[in-house]
């Protein structure tokens, strides 16, 4: 229950210990064509390029910026937590000129916050938001946002690592045109994989760039070959020919409880342990929460490192501290996919009582 992995169900450890073909078997390329097209459904995009990338979540992270961006280009990144500050770092090594703007850890930004930052840069390419930024636990609502920046002409960049499969990730409804997930949160299942996917419109910008993407392993034009190829795949990479197993399950678990079940079921669990938490004094960090990642300050006096040691050796529960100027100042809890039940939320309030005496 902390900020990810999160508990994997038995049917994908299973998936994951079927025996491994190969990755050009066409029992396997079958498989991989459902994983992608249960992908679109959990994504809810008809994008013909959406895959997961053979790595985990920071790899989804480089392959969109490297892809979309070239070094020269100009584009603006919200930070509000650690992860909007690692889009900046990535961006810069791939040598892309980057407007930041800042707001709170714990914030979400206004869709007038943006539309100035906007307004100020606009001969930027592309803006980069994280939609749950697991490091603060705060929510950042999309939809508007991403409606202005069309009509400014830029593209829009989302990390869903931590919404996907816990939050509804609208990326055609919202015109996302770049996203990267992460298979170990809300998708239940073990690290491993990044699922991407890329408007049509990315597609052209990325056909259209001026020089071939800067790194060999993630450039898209040639993953394009082995993952939307249908008569004849080129070899490019051998892919986590297991991890596609257990992805393919874990995706068809989601699919069968429902993409709106499963935003409900977070939704109450949240409510639950929110309820619980303030109970005992607990104050949340974010203005608007997550469902997935639950951020509390802790409480003064009280010793981190011996709450969560006596969790986790007592209890068998994991709930996760802070990460850089948070360290030490809150705990992050997770609701994530399979994680997400009311017996876990009862269970880490009981833990957390005990441990607090
Ligand atoms: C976990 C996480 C990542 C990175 O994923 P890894 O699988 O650890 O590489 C990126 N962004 C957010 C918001 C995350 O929560």
């Amino acid at each position: 229950m902390g900020p990810g992995p999160s508990r994997v169900p038995n049917r994908v450890l299973r998936a994951l210990s079927a025996p491994t073909i190969g990755h050009l078997d066409p029992q396997f390329v079958e498989l991989l064509d459902d994983t992608c097209l249960k992908l679109r459904q959990v994504f809810r995009t008809e994008n013909p390029l959406t895959f997961p990338v053979s790595a985990t979540g920071m790899a989804g992270m480089e392959c969109v910026v490297s892809n979309l961006l070239e070094a020269g280009d100009q584009a603006i990144v919200c930070v509000n937590g650690l992860f909007g500050g690692r889009m900046v770092e990535v961006m810069e090594r791939h040598g892309i000129v980057v407007h930041r703007l800042d707001a709170k850890w714990g914030s979400s930004f206004t869709e007038d916050e943006v539309a100035d930052v906007v307004h100020r840069h606009p001969r930027a390419k592309a803006l980069a938001m994280v939609h749950a930024e697991t490091s603060t636990g705060a929510h950042q609502p999309l939809a508007a946002i991403s409606k202005m920046l069309h009509e400014e002409g830029m593209l829009f960049i989302v990390d869903a690592v931590t919404s996907l499969g816990g939050h509804p990730v609208e990326v055609d409804e919202w015109h996302i045109d770049a996203v990267y997930s992460a298979t170990q949160k809300c998708l239940s299942c073990p690290p491993g994989l990044a699922p991407v996917s890329f408007s049509p419109a990315a597609v052209e910008v990325i056909e259209r760039r001026k020089r071939p993407v800067d790194n060999w392993y993630f450039d898209v034009g040639m993953l394009k070959n082995y993952y939307e190829g249908r008569s004849t795949r080129a070899y490019h990479h051998t892919p986590p020919v297991n991890m596609i197993f257990a992805l393919n399950e874990a995706l068809a678990i989601i699919l069968e409880e429902g993409l709106e079940a499963r935003f409900e079921r977070h939704a109450h669990m949240h409510k639950r342990l929110r309820a619980g938490l303030e109970e005992i004094g607990l104050e949340y960090v974010p203005d608007q929460s997550l469902h997935s990642m639950n951020c509390v300050w802790i409480p003064e006096g009280v010793d981190d490192a011996k709450v969560r040691s006596r969790m986790l050796d007592t209890y068998g529960i994991e709930i996760g501290g802070g990460l850089a100027e948070m360290a030490g100042k809150v705990w992050r809890i997770g609701l994530m996919g399979h994680s997400a039940t009311q017996a876990n939320v009862d269970l880490v309030l009981a833990a957390l009582v005990d441990c607090l005496e």
